[in-house]
């Protein structure tokens, strides 16, 4: 039976920085993989809502348009009968007639006046949809290259992730199996703490790297000293050295 080797306090903090660097690299990998379909999901959403906007706006210039129409023929009737009445003046038997065709002729211009108004404030009506669908028509754009760009990404992720996934799950694996049980108990529960999964954490030039707790001068020497494993007051996270966690880099 070989002995059993006793790991010193420096190369037990190693294997917990070398195990952390690889679960922070599976905890990256399932980031990018259950965020990215998300944000495409909602891209897909917010494209087809824009889309039924455009149509919406198109919809409303087209009656828009069919109104200019109408009002169109209007002043072609009325121009019509302004002619037919210019006619019939020249026929009319007394004054009274004269002026009742006058009074028509006056009615249907008035009729030719308010429909080109009309015409002329639906015009307007119409660029201002034409402005909107413009804008709307650059961000459908905008966001479909966006959608593109997320999905050819997601879509490496998920190809590269596999292999990837694999390799570190794998380290992982055997970057377990160098740290003791009780001591990987306790990494395991402290990662479970966080969102981050961050159970090892360098000191930042004075203060945890997980929560920013100040970390006084003596412990952070106790902490470069290698002699035993110390933890965050605040967070409870195993703390390291920033070199030495420097040192420990992934295959
Ligand atoms: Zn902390």
């Amino acid at each position: 039976m070989p002995q059993l080797k006793e790991f010193s306090v420096e190369e037990r903090l190693s294997s917990l920085i070398n195990l952390q660097k690889i679960d922070s690299k599976l905890d990256e990998i399932k980031i990018l993989k259950g965020e990215l379909p998300m944000e495409v999901a909602d891209l897909e959403d917010e494209i087809h809502g824009l889309h039924a906007r455009q149509t919406r706006i198109e919809e409303e210039i087209n009656g828009v348009t069919e109104f200019i129409e109408e009002r169109k023929n209007a002043v072609k009737d009325s121009e019509a009968l302004i002619k037919k009445y210019e006619k019939d003046s020249d026929n009319v038997k007394n004054n009274r007639e004269f002026e009742a065709i006058n009074k028509e002729i006056e009615m249907q211009q008035l009729e030719i006046k308010l429909a080109e108004k009309h015409i002329k404030d639906a015009n307007e009506e119409i660029s201002e949809k034409v402005e909107l669908l413009d804008k709307a028509k650059k961000n459908i754009a905008t966001k479909e290259g966006t959608l593109e760009v997320k999905k050819t990404e997601l879509e490496k992720i998920i190809a590269a992730n596999e292999k990837d996934e694999k390799h570190f799950l794998k380290l992982s694996q055997e970057a377990k199996a160098n740290v003791e049980e009780r001591l990987l108990g306790s990494y395991t529960k402290i990662r479970g703490n966080f969102r981050n999964g961050l159970a090892v954490v360098p000191v930042l030039p004075d203060a945890c790297g997980g929560c920013f707790y100040a970390i006084p001068p003596q412990k952070q020497s106790e902490i470069k000293q290698h002699k035993k494993i110390v933890a965050c007051e605040n967070c409870g996270r195993i703390l390291v050295d920033e070199e030495l966690n420097n040192n420990v880099e992934l295959k």
